[in-house]
């Protein structure tokens, strides 16, 4: 499975805070640089526009309402501040000394024909 792919199929299953609709048609602003462990974005609800933070991790999803005037880009501002808690970032930095996790889920997928995109 290609990160986009796993990112998609995650934000398919993470549900606006305010209205229960999945977010996978809601209008994204990735915040994570390329290289950090957490995908970190910021997120519109297609139906509702309620902005919440959708936070995917190898171990896991996050949302957390938003309640602000700040766009979704100047959010990018805010990278590297608390994306995730210690306690995850610990239990990633185990898991990875053993394997790259990307490269880990990158196996499980077979096609990797659909090119990146970010
Ligand atoms: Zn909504």
């Amino acid at each position: 499975m290609t990160k986009e792919k796993y990112i998609l199929d995650n934000l398919r299953k993470t549900l606006c805070y305010k209205c229960g609709t999945s977010l996978e048609r809601a209008e994204i602003v990735p915040i994570s640089s390329e290289a950090s462990i957490a995908w970190v974005a910021h997120a519109v609800c297609p139906k509702c526009k309620a902005e919440s933070m959708v936070t995917i991790t190898p171990t896991g999803n996050g949302i957390v309402p938003v309640q602000s005037d700040l766009k979704g880009t100047e959010f990018k501002k805010f990278v590297g501040i608390k994306s995730v808690s210690y306690d995850e970032v610990l239990d990633l930095h185990l898991a990875l000394k053993k394997e790259r996790i990307w490269n880990l889920l990158q196996k499980k997928e077979k096609n990797l024909a659909k090119p990146r995109k970010a």
